[in-house]
């Protein structure tokens, strides 16, 4: 699942068309845009309207695979127009300073950027802008430079929920069709802008500083929006008051969404997240949505409303975004978590240095790691360096005179040097632009600021193996005891188990050939409150005492564990792998098992069932059906897995 936290979303090149940001300034756009339920089908009315910054013979839009009808400009049909698949060029003499108005229908059926899913017989919808392109769905501006103010109305069958950027303003319910009119104040990059549409039920706070905040959640999983959303409101309100300049939109929605791309992308004022996120209260113990919740808001400061102006300054966002999510984190979970998160950046950039693939965060072809942690980093010294006072003016001050706008690494440095009153080139140098990540230096910033980090690092086994039993049974942090499993899992004794759940989950994970004299301890662990830690012991246990393999089956038997079902499935298999327990019932587990690789479920859960069914050598013929299916999925990571997957069974049948 790691990966699956890395990515956040991707970054992405803005191309062609600098020049047209230096002719033409799109002020803003009314889209009212309907679907053909049960089709992946289009239809927009949509009204731009622009102002010429300079004279020019044409005006064009990104807008792929589209057809247009009714063109006019300023109110007039308008046939003076070239429609490339590309982009719809308007071509006519426009003059500098005059705002003109050009408005068509459209209809698409959009390839990309906008999905259509099935979920339990029901539609789902919803776009991706960043990497994909918003012109697939919506004719617009794909260079990140023109900020747009998007108005859009969605119109579907009723009894579904649609959703925009911005602030509801007008529903309109008719006899079969439901129209949603949002309403935006400021611009955006086209990349931002978003559209879902589902079953979906709602539940809304308010800010301190009385913006609306909606969490949207799947009719059946009201119990699961307390543990999904935990936090949302006291990390806002921190945010707010951390980065001193009010939140800039009109309302904050979130909403989950089946297969989605990523772990989460701050559209304005509307973050979609992958519905792998949504858990109970056990699940939220092990894999929570509170760092990707908060890195997407986050971004509603630091992308959406100031916008780096290409990949060269993309740490702008996803640096920022990591960095703030982490002080909502420590307002959360303290100042321990906290180091101990930056410890781990440390960790990975050092060793990305030292396989040779570091590059400078300049770099637009840096990995996630550089940009979102390095990036993160850097921040983190800079504050260190010029005091919390300095920086948090400065944060503010570049918000201020940037807002709306597009930036560069430099403008936020200036706000920066101004206040502190020294150049920062050195900073930039040897922190951003130098290829190497100071790792050494900033291990020693950390041991300097944190006594847990001092105590976690002189806690290690591999040097000091004499001391190990002691770490286990006297006081250190959980961080420095789990250390000590993973490194001697021999020294875990009865006591050990009396210790946290973080603890205890590193005892299933490292202590995988159970003593006898540790097997009741090792049973307690199936009541743990951690969907991981009960994967791991009814595996563990039944590998190792086989004549109790029906006793751990019928204690785990209700357990669905993660979205993925990660218990459900292993238990499934252990159940076939135990030819005497539950003995007439093992066709249907199998049916149950390879319906899991179905287009229905997500990703994560296919490729959990593929390989289980692999593993057991059972890829029946739904199976294999399922995963040629699988080859031609928007999922890149399932494309891929799927292919590989194919190639192996082709091979073992040859
Ligand atoms: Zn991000």
């Amino acid at each position: 699942m790691k990966n699956f936290f890395v990515a956040f979303c991707i970054f992405f090149t803005s191309l062609f068309f600098a020049q047209q940001t230096d002719d033409v300034d799109f002020l803003s756009a009314t889209a009212n845009i309907e679907f053909e339920a049960d089709s992946t089908r289009v239809f927009g009315n949509v009204n731009y309207r622009f102002k010429m910054l300079k004279d020019a013979d044409s005006v064009s839009l990104d807008a792929i695979n589209m057809k247009f009808d009714r063109v006019a400009l300023d109110g007039s049909s308008f046939e003076n127009y070239e429609n490339n698949q590309k982009r719809i060029i308007f071509r006519n003499t426009f003059k500098k300073d005059v705002i003109y108005n050009i408005s068509f229908d459209y209809d698409a059926k959009p390839k990309k950027a906008m999905y259509f899913m099935k979920r339990d017989n029901d539609n789902q919808i919803w776009t991706q802008g960043q990497g994909k392109y918003t012109s697939n769905w919506l004719p617009s501006i794909d260079d990140v430079n023109d900020k747009i103010e998007f108005d859009l109305s969605l119109t579907y069958p009723n009894n579904y929920e649609a959703l925009a950027n911005g602030k509801l303003i007008e529903k309109q319910i008719g006899d079969s069709l439901t129209t949603w009119r949002y309403d935006m104040q400021k611009p955006m990059s086209s990349y931002l802008v978003a559209a879902v549409i589902g079953k979906y039920n709602k539940k809304t706070e308010t800010s301190k500083s009385g913006i609306p905040l909606e969490y949207y959640y799947y009719p059946e999983d009201s119990l699961k929006v307390e543990p999904t959303y935990r936090y949302t409101k006291q990390m806002f309100d921190f945010l707010e008051e951390e980065i001193g300049f009010a939140y800039p939109w009109q309302n904050y929605k979130q909403v989950p969404v089946h297969d989605f791309l990523y772990a989460g992308m701050e559209n304005t004022s509307l973050t979609i997240f992958s519905d792998a996120f949504v858990v109970d209260s056990i699940g939220f113990n092990d894999k929570n949505y509170v760092n990707v919740n908060a890195h997407e808001l986050a971004h509603q400061w630091f992308g959406d409303l100031v916008t780096a102006t290409s990949s060269e300054h993309h740490w702008l966002q996803e640096g920022f975004a990591t960095y703030y999510a982490l002080l909502a984190e420590r307002d959360v979970f303290g100042d321990n978590y906290f180091y101990y998160k930056l410890l781990e950046s440390v960790i990975a950039l050092s060793q990305q240095d030292l396989s040779g693939n570091g590059t400078s965060l300049l770099d637009p072809k840096s990995s996630s790691l550089t940009f979102y942690q390095r990036g993160a980093w850097v921040l983190h010294v800079l504050r260190y360096k010029v005091g919390d006072a300095i920086f948090k003016k400065a944060v503010k001050n570049y918000l201020e005179k940037h807002q709306f706008t597009n930036v560069e690494t430099s403008d936020f440095i200036a706000e920066v040097e101004k206040l502190y009153g020294q150049s920062l080139s050195r900073f930039v140098n040897y922190w951003i632009k130098n290829k190497a990540f100071p790792y050494d230096e900033a291990y020693t910033i950390l041991k300097r600021q944190s006594t847990f980090i001092n105590e976690y690092a002189m806690v290690d086994c591999e040097a000091k193996s004499s001391k190990c039993e002691e770490y286990l049974k006297y006081y250190v942090s959980d961080e420095a005891k789990v250390k000590v499993v993973s490194q001697m899992p021999s020294l875990v004794t009865s006591d050990v188990f009396k210790n946290s759940l973080k603890v205890r989950q590193a005892i299933s994970e490292h202590v995988t050939k159970i003593p006898e004299a540790l097997k009741e301890d090792y049973e307690s662990l199936l009541d743990d409150k951690s969907y991981v830690t009960i994967e791991n012991a009814l595996y563990n246990l039944w590998v190792n005492f086989p004549l109790e393999r029906s006793k751990y089956l019928s204690k785990t038997r209700k357990v669905i564990g993660f979205k993925d079902k990660n218990v459900r499935m292993l238990w499934i298999v252990l159940n076939l792998n135990t030819p005497y327990y539950d003995a007439d019932n093992k066709q249907e587990l199998f049916n149950e098992l390879v319906g899991y690789t179905d287009e229905t479920y997500n990703a994560d859960v296919r490729i959990k069932a593929f390989n289980y069914l692999d593993l057991i050598k059972s890829c029946n013929d739904i199976c294999q059906s399922n995963l040629e299916k699988a080859k031609s999925h928007h999922n890149w990571r399932l494309v891929k897995f799927a292919k590989e997957q194919s190639e192996n069974l082709e091979n073992k049948v040859d």
